[in-house]
C-alpha cells in the first residue's frame, strides 16, 4: 500500500483516534466530518448521544492519554471531576449495594468536553511532538460513497461534488454507516450481522449540584435487576458544578422525557436516593431522549473477500447497548490495533485489521449481550445454555464482589475492559465465588 494519503470519514471519537494513529503512518491525513466542529465544548448534532451520561472506563482513558499525552490534564483543568471507584459512589448492583472499596479512579466529564479536548490535541499533533503530519479537517462535508479502482478503494466521493483520492479510507461514521451499501457498489456481499436489542431508551438532563451538597457520595449508579426490574439510573458530577442524570429502561420501559414522568421514573428505581437528590435540584436543561441502543455487530471479518484501501471501525463495525459504557474504550482499543496492523508492512493489512476490530469488541460484546439477554423482551436469538450458565455464574460473581475486595477488583477490571471476561474464571476468583454460596438479600443503603 502506498502511504501518501489517508482519509477518515466521521469526526467523532473513533474517527479522531484513528486520525491520530494515521499521522504516524501516512504523509497526509484528512478527516471528513458532516458537522462543523464547535470551537467550544458544546453539543453538535452528529453526536446526539452526547447529551447522555458517558463514562470513560480506565482502559479507554489510559489509551487516549497514550495517543494524546496531556489529555487528562486538559480535562482536569477544564473541570473534570476525579472520583474513586467504588469508594465515592453509591452503587446498587443487581445483587445489592456494593461495598465502597477504594479500587480505581474515574474521571467524569461531559461527552462534549472529551471530544473538544481530543480535537484540540489532534489539531496540535503535527507541531507538538506527534512526529507526523497535521490532520487536515474538512468540516461540513459528507462522504457519499467510495471511489473504486477495480474492486479496490481509491478514495471517497463527496456530496458537495468531486472526490478525494486516498490510499486508505477509514469508515468511522457510527451506527448509521453506509459501508454495506458502499461495498455492494464495488461488488462485495453484505456482511453477516448480529442484533441483540434490549429495547432500551435513555432520558437525560443536567442539574446544578446544590451549593454545600455533601451527603458522603459523589456519584450514584442504580442498576436494574433483570428480569425483575428494568430501570437504571445514573447521577454523575460533570465540569461546571453540574450533575448529569441519565435514566434508562429496557423492554420498552423507556426513560420518559416529560417533567412528571421523569421524576416518577426516578422514584421507581430500586432505591429512592437518586430521586431524593434531584427532586429539589435546579434543572439546567430540558430532558432529552435516545432510543437507538441495540447491540449491533457487522461481521466484516467474516466476508470472503475484502477491498484494498478500506477499513471500518468504531460503532460503524460494532455498536453496544451504551448502558455498560464501552463504546469509547473499544474505539480506543481499535485505534491501537490500527497502529499495530499498520506497523506490519505485509500485504493484507485491511483483513488483519478487520479481524482485530472484531477481537477488540468481543469482550465488551459478551458483557453487554449477556446482560441484555436477561430481559424477557430483548429481541435476539434466545440465550443458549452457555449464556445462561455464564449469567448464573456472573450473578454469583456480582454478589461476591459486593463484599469481597479481591473479587470486586477483578470484576471492575473486566467492566473497565482492562481484563478479559475469562479472568473471572481464574482460580483465585473462582475459589472466592464458590465459597460465597448464598446470594445475599439486598442490604439497606450503606
Ligand atoms: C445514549 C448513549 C450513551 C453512551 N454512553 C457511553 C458511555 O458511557 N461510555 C462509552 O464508552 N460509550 C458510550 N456510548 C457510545 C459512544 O457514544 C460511541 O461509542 C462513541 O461516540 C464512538 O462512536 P463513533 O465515533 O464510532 O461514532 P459516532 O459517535 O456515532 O460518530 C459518527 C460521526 O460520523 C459523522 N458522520 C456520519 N456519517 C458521515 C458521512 N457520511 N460523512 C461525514 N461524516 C459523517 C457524524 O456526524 C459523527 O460525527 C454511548 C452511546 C449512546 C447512544
Amino acid at each position: 500500500m502506498n502511504r501518501d494519503h489517508a482519509v477518515v470519514v466521521g469526526g467523532s471519537l473513533a474517527g479522531l483516534l484513528a486520525a491520530r494513529v494515521l499521522t504516524g503512518h501516512f504523509d497526509r491525513v484528512t478527516l471528513i466530518e458532516r458537522d462543523r466542529f464547535p470551537a467550544e465544548a458544546v453539543f453538535r448534532p452528529g453526536v446526539p448521544q452526547a447529551r447522555h451520561l458517558h463514562v470513560l472506563w480506565t482502559r479507554g482513558l489510559e489509551l487516549m492519554e497514550h495517543l494524546f499525552p496531556g489529555l487528562e490534564d486538559t480535562l482536569i483543568t477544564a473541570g473534570a471531576e476525579e472520583i474513586r471507584v467504588p469508594a465515592d459512589a453509591l452503587w446498587l448492583t443487581s445483587s445489592g449495594w456494593r461495598a465502597r472499596f477504594d479500587l480505581t479512579r474515574l474521571l467524569t466529564f461531559s461527552r462534549p468536553l472529551l471530544d473538544w479536548a481530543v480535537r484540540a490535541r489532534l489539531g496540535g499533533t503535527g507541531n507538538s511532538g506527534g512526529g507526523g503530519p497535521s490532520v487536515e479537517v474538512l468540516e461540513g462535508q459528507e462522504a457519499t460513497g467510495l471511489v473504486a479502482r477495480g474492486h479496490d478503494v481509491a478514495g471517497v466521493e463527496l456530496r458537495s461534488g468531486g472526490a478525494l483520492e486516498a490510499d486508505l479510507v477509514v469508515d468511522a461514521t457510527g451506527r448509521g454507516s453506509r459501508a454495506p451499501a458502499w461495498l455492494a457498489a464495488l461488488g462485495y456481499p453484505a456482511p453477516p450481522e448480529t442484533l441483540v436489542d434490549p429495547l432500551l431508551g435513555y432520558a437525560s438532563r443536567y442539574y446544578a449540584i446544590p451549593p454545600g451538597f455533601d451527603p458522603g457520595w459523589k456519584a450514584l449508579y442504580l442498576q436494574a435487576d433483570p428480569p425483575a426490574t428494568r430501570r437504571t439510573g445514573g447521577l454523575f458530577p460533570q465540569e461546571g458544578g453540574r450533575w448529569i442524570c441519565s435514566l434508562s429502561g429496557a423492554g420498552r420501559d423507556y426513560g420518559p422525557t416529560d417533567e412528571e414522568g421523569f421524576l416518577e421514573f426516578a422514584k421507581g428505581l430500586r432505591s429512592p436516593v437518586l430521586y431524593e437528590a434531584i427532586r429539589d435540584a435546579e434543572p439546567l436543561t430540558p430532558i432529552t431522549g435516545f432510543r437507538r441502543t441495540a447491540n449491533h455487530r457487522r461481521h466484516y471479518e467474516r466476508l470472503p473477500a475484502w477491498p484494498r484501501g478500506f477499513v471500518v471501525m468504531g460503532n460503524a463495525a460494532c455498536a453496544f447497548n451504551p448502558i455498560y459504557g464501552q463504546g469509547m474504550s473499544v474505539a480506543a482499543i481499535s485505534a491501537l490495533a490500527l497502529d499495530r496492523c499498520l506497523r506490519d508492512a505485509a500485504a493484507g493489512f485491511e483483513r488483519r485489521f478487520q479481524r482485530r476490530v472484531a477481537r477488540s469488541a468481543s469482550g465488551a460484546w459478551l458483557i453487554a449481550t449477556g446482560e441484555d439477554l436477561r430481559y424477557r423482551e430483548t429481541e435476539a436469538a434466545p440465550a443458549g445454555l452457555r449464556t445462561r450458565l455464564i449469567n448464573a455464574y456472573v450473578d454469583r460473581v456480582v454478589a461476591t464482589a459486593n463484599a469481597d475486595r479481591r473479587v470486586c477488583s477483578s470484576l471492575l477490571d473486566v467492566l473497565a475492559l482492562s481484563s478479559a471476561p475469562a479472568s473471572l474464571f481464574s482460580p483465585a476468583v473462582l475459589a472466592r465465588v464458590t465459597a460465597n454460596r448464598i446470594r445475599p438479600p439486598v442490604p439497606r443503603l450503606p
